[in-house]
């Protein structure tokens, strides 16, 4: 805290830490915000440049009248349903800190399964030549520079339709020193790339799959801050999944993997536009940590 800055002193006692965590907590609860005593300590932490834990290492110190100011702005914007993640500009994922803004989706931890699943199937060793794999819609780069972390070897390339994604994935390929392993462009889908000329081992995306119906449905932070964009999968959830279960193949190697994230409850109808368009081994799926139908792993037939 700032030396010179003055100390809120009421007659009763000042604002501490502790007592504005618990203040805090009671008002979003009082609102139905979800993970309220979690929001609490992240805007805190924030607003006071300190770590969560040193929210209770310093419990009892007051704060200034500056520091309950810039409080009272991020309480407000959580209170119109801002999810944290993009107050604060970051998220967590695969334990790397990954900069987020409204252009992009909060990484979720589900999405943590798709990432464990391309890292099953890529080697584990440098023996043969590189992997050249393909992420669609990379959105905030997450999985991408998952993989690249784990695996630095492959030839990594990652797309997405919007260029302000773009640039949000560049400055965290950037952040996380891996920015030479990753070749960005921007684009639809397929569109990008030649036919038949681009072969990847592995091609992952988690792609927009929420029927436009339900999309209106979800809590305020998804349905009023996420990119539509990255949500909205058309009429029956499955348009995008379609084009890239379609279009895949001209862009896989034989035997290449085609790794997806769906929604929990899209098996049958994933299966069935695999089964129809061919050229695929019988499709894969696995569940999350919830217990939901969450990636499917298609093979393209040698
Ligand atoms: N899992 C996200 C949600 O329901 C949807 C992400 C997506 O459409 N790819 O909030």
């Amino acid at each position: 805290m700032h030396k010179s800055s003055p100390k809120v002193q009421t007659r009763e006692s000042p604002w501490t830490i502790l007592k504005l965590l618990r203040w805090t907590t009671s008002y979003f609860e009082s609102q139905k915000i979800e993970g309220s005593r979690a929001s609490a300590e992240i805007l805190l932490a924030r607003a006071l440049n300190l770590n969560r834990i040193d929210l209770y290492l310093r419990h009892d110190q007051p704060l200034s009248l500056q520091e309950l100011a810039r409080f009272k702005l991020l309480i407000k914007r959580r209170a119109k349903r801002e999810p944290v993640a993009y107050i604060v500009g970051q998220k967590e994922f695969w334990s790397m800190d990954f900069t987020v803004t409204a252009d992009v989706l909060i990484p979720r931890p589900e999405t943590e399964c798709l990432v464990e699943q391309a890292l099953l199937h890529m080697p584990r060793e440098n023996s043969g030549p590189p992997w050249k794999i393909l992420e669609l819609g990379t959105g905030s780069g997450a999985i991408v520079l998952a993989l690249a972390s784990q695996i630095g070897w492959n030839r990594y390339f990652a797309s997405d339709l919007s260029p302000n994604a773009l640039k949000v994935a560049k400055s965290n390929a950037k952040s996380h020193h891996l920015s030479d392993r990753i070749c960005f462009f921007s684009g639809n889908w397929f569109d990008p790339l030649k036919k038949n000329l681009h072969q990847f081992d592995l091609i992952i995306s988690n792609p927009p799959y929420v029927q436009t119906r339900i999309v209106e449905t979800l809590a305020p932070e998804i349905s009023s801050y996420e990119p539509r964009i990255a949500l909205d999968g058309g009429k029956d959830g499955l348009n995008s999944l379609r084009i890239i279960i379609d279009q895949a193949q001209d862009s896989l190697k034989s035997g290449g993997f085609l790794i997806l994230e769906i929604g929990y409850d899209q098996r049958i109808e994933v299966e069935n536009i695999a089964l129809n368009k061919g050229g695929y081994k019988p499709a894969r799926f696995v569940k999350d940590y919830g217990g939901f139908d969450r990636v499917v792993v298609l093979q393209k037939q040698c």
